[in-house]
């Protein structure tokens, strides 16, 4: 059994892709998300190198925001790019990583992970409202494996 297949169905990947997808006409941040079987690594510093392996550090507001989660360690991290974690107190990301941690203690990872968007989907509205010449910088896909 592959864990990292089994985490989400195909119907809940695609409910988090709409979240990212609704949650990008608000606001010129992208927002991704990662699925990692493991990591050696503290959680905040595997979810900042996957952030960056994953070029995330490419938007030109400096505005991504990723929601890295390693599965059978069962920890997750966010990580925001320098533009929005310059904006954002730390209330922010303990707000987001809160409502996901309560969703997740009782297995509903899908609606974590979307709350999570949803959450940190409010920050980025507020200090990066969608513009008109916004493009989609960053995939929507939910990616997987190890980087
Ligand atoms: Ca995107």
């Amino acid at each position: 059994m592959n864990s990292l297949e089994n985490f989400l169905s195909t119907d809940e990947e695609q409910e988090i892709v709409s979240a990212i997808l609704m949650a990008e006409k608000k606001t010129t941040g992208e927002i991704r998300v990662h699925l990692e079987c493991r990591t050696s690594e503290p959680i905040d510093s595997r979810a900042k190198n996957v952030f960056h392996a994953l070029k995330m550090d490419n938007t030109k507001l400096e505005n991504g925001v990723l929601i890295y989660i390693a599965i059978e360690n069962k920890k997750f991290g966010i990580y925001g790019d320098r533009g929005i974690d310059k904006k954002v107190n730390s209330n922010f990301w303990n707000k987001t990583r809160d409502v996901m941690q309560y969703h997740f203690e009782a297995g509903a990872f899908k609606t974590g992970i979307v709350e999570g968007i949803k959450s940190a989907s409010e920050a980025l509205e507020k200090f990066f409202p969608w513009e008109t010449n916004d493009k989609d910088e960053l995939s929507n896909e939910v990616s997987k494996g190890e980087l």
